[in-house]
C-alpha cells in the first residue's frame, strides 16, 4: 500500500526517506519519486519502481546551492546560475567532489553529478526535514508520462512506493533544464523549465547536444545511458563466466563466489538484486583499480539473473564488456 501523505504529514514522508524508502513529492516541475541519495540500496529501488531496463545518471534534489555546491564542483558559470535560477527548474552537471557522500549509483558511476534546488515549498520543506541529498527522477513508470498530479504518480506507482506527498498541481509541467558545464563549452543537454535564451544571456552561447549517431562517431555524446561504454573499467570485462583464472579480478553474485580469483568483489553474497544494483559501480571501480594494481588481466563476472532489476545490471554489464572505441 502507497501511503497518500497531505502537506501536513511531511515529516512522515522525511522519516520514510531517512529510513531508505521511495517518496513521491511535488517540484515546481513534475513529481519526483525520491530516495536519499546517500543510500544505494535506496537509489536501486528507484530504478527497480520505476522499471527501468538500465541505470541512468539521476539528478539531486538540494535545500540550497551551499548543500548542492558541498558535493559538486562550481565554476564562475554555475555560480552565477545558481545565484540567479535556485531555487529553480534548472540542473546543472558538474564534477562530483571525491569527498562526495551521493551514492554512485545516484550518478550511473560518472564522476558528474547533476544536482538542482527546486522551487516548491514542500519541496523544499522535505529536503530540509530529510538533511540529505534526495536523487529524485520522475515519479512515473519507465517510459512514462511524467507526473504533475499526486494522482498521476498512484496511477503509475501505486503500490511500489512507501507514499506520495501531496502538494497539489505542479506549476511548470515541464521538467527541468539540464545543462552540462562539465568541459569549457556548456551545454544544453535537455530543455526545460529555464530557457536556453536565459542561459545564454548571464553564460553567453551554450552548445546543443550533436545528434546521437554524429556524437558517438565524434566521442563527444555526453549524455549517459545512450552510450555504449559511458563508464568502462580500464581492465577489459568478460561476460557470462563460469569460471575465473588466478590471474583475473571476479565480480561475483551469490553465496558460492568461484574459487581461484585474482581479487574478489561480491555484488551481493545474499543473491538480491537491489543490493548487487547498489554495489554494482562501486565493484567495478574496486576491481578495476585492485586488478590493475595487481597486474591482472581482466574483469570476469558470473551470469547475474535477469529479472526486475537484473536487466539494468546486465545492460550496464554489457556496456563496460562492449568494444571500446578505438
Ligand atoms: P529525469 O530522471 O527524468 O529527471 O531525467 C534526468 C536527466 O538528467 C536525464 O536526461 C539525464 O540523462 C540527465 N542527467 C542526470 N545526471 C547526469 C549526468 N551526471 N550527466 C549528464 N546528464 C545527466
Ligand atoms: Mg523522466
Amino acid at each position: 500500500m502507497t501511503e497518500q501523505l497531505p502537506a501536513a504529514a511531511l515529516g512522515r514522508a522525511a522519516a520514510l526517506l531517512r529510513g531508505g524508502e521511495l517518496v513521491a513529492f511535488p517540484t515546481e516541475t513534475v513529481y519526483g519519486l525520491g530516495a536519499d541519495a546517500r543510500q544505494g540500496r535506496a537509489v536501486a529501488a528507484i530504478f527497480d519502481a520505476k522499471g527501468r531496463p538500465h541505470f541512468n545518471p539521476l539528478i539531486c534534489h538540494f535545500l540550497d546551492a551551499a548543500t548542492a555546491f558541498a558535493e559538486v564542483l562550481p565554476d564562475g558559470r554555475a555560480l552565477a546560475l545558481a545565484e540567479r535560477f535556485w531555487p529553480g527548474p534548472l540542473t546543472l552537471v558538474l564534477p562530483r567532489r571525491a569527498t562526495s557522500r551521493v551514492d554512485l549509483l545516484a550518478g550511473a558511476g560518472l564522476d558528474t553529478l547533476a544536482v538542482r534546488v527546486p522551487a516548491h515549498p514542500l519541496a523544499l520543506a522535505l529536503l530540509g526535514e530529510v538533511g540529505s541529498p534526495v536523487a529524485a527522477p520522475s515519479a512515473n513508470r519507465s517510459g512514462g508520462v511524467s507526473p504533475t498530479t499526486a494522482a498521476h504518480v498512484l496511477d503509475g506507482l501505486g503500490g511500489r512506493i512507501a507514499a506520495v506527498l501531496d502538494g497539489g498541481p505542479c506549476a511548470v509541467g515541464v521538467e527541468s533544464t539540464v545543462l552540462d558545464l562539465t568541459g569549457p563549452g556548456a551545454v544544453l543537454l535537455r530543455p526545460g523549465g529555464v530557457p536556453a535564451e536565459a542561459i545564454e544571456a548571464l553564460i553567453g552561447p551554450v552548445g546543443r547536444p550533436l545528434p546521437l549517431a554524429a556524437a558517438a562517431a565524434t566521442r563527444t555524446l555526453r549524455s549517459p545511458g545512450m552510450l555504449l561504454s559511458h563508464y568502462a573499467p580500464g581492465l577489459p570485462v568478460r561476460l557470462e563466466a563460469t569460471s575465473v583464472a588466478a590471474t583475473e579480478a571476479l565480480l561475483a553474485f551469490g553465496p558460492e563466489p568461484l574459487p581461484g580469483a585474482g581479487a574478489l568483489w561480491n555484488l551481493s553474497p545474499a543473491g538480491d538484486l537491489a543490493e548487487a544494483a547498489a554495489r554494482l559501480f562501486s565493484g567495478l571501480r574496486a576491481l578495476d583499480a585492485e586488478g590493475t594494481r595487481l597486474g591482472l588481466t581482466g574483469i570476469a563476472a558470473v551470469p547475474v539473473p535477469r529479472d526486475g532489476l537484473g536487466a539494468a545490471i546486465n545492460d550496464r554489464l554489457e556496456r563496460a564488456a562492449a568494444p571500446r572505441p578505438g
